[in-house]
């Protein structure tokens, strides 16, 4: 993974499009030749942003591999774009695998990081030569110690959930701190090599202070080994929860300020430790814009009400989680002032496509009149859009086009 910063830095373009351009670009789509049914419903990647973003993960976090979650946005521009640029891969599933190894990235370069693996794919790592994985349970030690003995293993470990985060994983996944020396006895006597300790506090956190307490926890848990007389561990997990802006260097902040303060002499490149991490939302939300078209409208008690074609089934389907932020510019086809700026608004509500009642998109929105065949654009749409929605009523979400605003 060396050399990966400086690989980035060769590369040509690392400006995001402005939202300005963003809107052009999508008006020009509109009024292009394509298929219609091609530019009723459609994201935009803008590879800029892309690279724009994994730049500013090197300068801030320079002593940290990213390993891009695949499971966020596995769009195959995108991937194809984060292996050029040298990132390594977190993948959960064979298939996952399989699509990382399929853009000729090397097996050194992904981590099987999911603490419950089926056998077929635990056999499968094996076979191709991915030999790192995560565990949190005897269970999983024991389909290890089988099918992949060889394989190097990071323990999840539960940690306090004080990051605030939209999206928690400590009911699920992490061993609890009295599981710790027992699962570490369990590979010691199964001759399984643990080299390290993984966490998640969370996806999009907002207190990354929680980085400080689970790098403490972390760090603990080196020291049970060490005192078990395992052999050193080496490597170091942070996860994901990272989110782009400005709250980013305040995430960097926090977790450079953790390692000094429980890894001091431990530099990276140094003693060997080795830290790694897991972005998913990061890289992926910022880069994709969604643009929706109005397929249906009426107006009620004073509201108006639109219908657009994607929703809560498809690409929004974390308004569900409670996820509130839905950053959207209206764009009108037939007139001057196609982003209505200035123009008088209304309390409108926007609803999905589905026959799903809860399919509200919009409520108590601030939208000027619209039309049918007008667009809704929404931006920062990259992060669990179309890798988390399903096919509910046929409207098929992995199906839905990508455009490049920025390929070169
Ligand atoms: N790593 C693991 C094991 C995860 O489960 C997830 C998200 O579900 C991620 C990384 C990515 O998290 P985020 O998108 O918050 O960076």
């Amino acid at each position: 993974m060396e050399g990966t910063e400086a690989k980035f830095m060769e590369n040509g373009v690392k400006k995001p499009v402005s939202r300005d351009d963003l809107i052009h670009f999508i008006r020009s789509v509109v009024s292009s030749n394509e298929k219609q049914q091609e530019k009723d419903l459609f994201y935009v990647l803008d590879l800029g942003a892309t690279r724009s973003l994994v730049n500013t993960w090197f300068y801030n976090l320079r002593m940290v591999q990213p390993f891009y979650a695949v499971k966020c946005n596995p769009n195959p521009a995108f991937l194809k774009e984060m292996a050029a640029l040298g990132t390594g891969f977190d993948c959960a599933s064979l298939a996952e695998i399989e699509t990382i190894l399929s853009l000729g990235v090397s097996p050194d370069r992904i981590v099987f990081a999911n603490t419950c693996k089926m056998e077929s794919h635990i056999k499968y790592a094996a076979k191709v030569g991915v030999n790192l994985t995560t565990f949190d349970s005897i269970c999983e030690l024991e389909k290890i110690r089988k099918w992949h003995p060889n394989c190097a293993l990071l323990m999840r470990i539960k940690v306090p959930e004080t990051s605030g985060a939209t999206f928690k994983f400590g009911s699920k996944f992490g061993a609890l701190p009295d599981e710790i020396v027992p699962l570490l006895r369990a590979a010691q006597e199964a001759k399984l090599q643990v080299i390290g300790v993984s966490f998640h506090i969370g996806s999009r956190a907002i207190n990354f202070h929680a980085f400080e307490d689970a790098i403490q926890v972390a760090k603990t848990t080196f020291d049970t080994a060490t005192r078990l007389g395992l052999p050193k561990m080496h490597v170091l997990n942070i996860g994901g929860g990272f989110t782009s802006g400005p709250k980013f260097t305040e995430a960097a902040s926090a977790v450079k300020a953790a390692l000094q303060k429980y890894f001091p002499n431990e530099q990276p490149g140094n003693e060997g430790l080795k830290i790694m991490a897991e972005p998913g939302r990061f890289f992926a939300n910022s880069s994709f814009t969604l643009a929706t078209s109005i397929i249906g409208k009426r107006v009620r008690g004073g509201v108006k009400e639109y219908w657009i074609n994607d929703g809560v089934s498809g690409s929004m389907n974390f308004l569900k989680y409670g996820h509130d932020e839905l950053v959207c510019t209206p764009l009108r086809l037939t007139t001057k002032n196609p982003t209505c700026k200035g123009m008088k608004t209304w309390n409108s509500t926007v609803f999905g496509p589905t026959c799903d009642p809860e399919d509200i998109v919009l409520k108590d929105f601030e939208l000027p009149e619209l039309d049918l065949n007008d667009r809704l654009v929404f931006h920062n749409m990259g992060a669990y859009t179309a890798s988390r929605g399903n096919d509910f009523n046929g409207f098929k979400t992995s199906a839905i086009p990508t455009y490049f605003a920025n390929r070169n």
